[in-house]
């Protein structure tokens, strides 16, 4: 699912942002809270955590639930325990 189109985000089309010379366009989802970004080069789109570096990667299961569902439409209490899993391997 392309997370642009079931997500409100602010703005709608992504703030442009540049991390280790990467450019990336970031979502903040109004209704949900969760952030995304899509990689500018590849198209490639993941769910992360803010942090003042940039972003931070979320566990891969929990990246592919959140990318796989509509917007819940409200912040999820569940959704502070899928931020703090950590992330398996690299990449
Ligand atoms: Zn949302």
């Amino acid at each position: 699912m392309d997370f642009w189109a079931t997500h409100q985000c602010i703005p709608a089309e992504g703030r442009l942002v540049n991390v280790g010379g990467r450019s990336y366009r970031h979502c903040r989802c109004e209704k949900c809270g969760r952030d995304f970004v899509e990689d500018a080069q590849s198209g490639e789109q993941y769910a992360v955590n803010v942090s003042v570096f940039g972003f931070d990667r979320l566990a891969e299961e929990v990246n592919r639930r959140w990318l796989d569902q509509p917007c819940p439409q409200r912040p999820l209490a569940s959704d502070e325990t899928d931020r703090s899993i950590p992330r398996q391997g690299g990449g």
